[in-house]
């Protein structure tokens, strides 16, 4: 059986992968932390439109979690907190097309 489980652990070792612990990926992936985990001071608050902006695209759409880096938790208040600031027209739902 020993063969056998060697090579199981040769087929899950992707060289490249596992020699080198780069932790250089996408460029834009600025930071990897929450940021209002990192800064009790940031409130989500949907009436504040400056903090919500950052996360949102210049067409309105909201930035997925693996690009602007924020937790789960803090993540779906910001969805809750950007849907709650388009019902009241803080923030657009999309930009026209031009
Ligand atoms: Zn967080």
């Amino acid at each position: 059986m020993k063969s056998n489980q060697e090579r199981e652990d040769k087929r899950m070792k992707k060289p490249a992968e596992r020699s080198a612990p780069d932790r250089k990926r996408k460029p834009f992936l600025r930071r990897k932390v929450c940021r209002f985990c990192t800064d009790k001071k940031l409130d989500i608050d949907y009436r504040n439109p400056r903090v919500l902006r950052y996360f949102v695209t210049e067409r309105g759409k909201i930035i997925p979690r693996r690009i602007s880096g924020n937790c789960a938790k803090h993540q779906r208040q910001i969805t809750v907190a950007l849907k709650r600031a388009r019902n009241i027209a803080i923030l657009p739902f999309t930009t026209a097309a031009h």
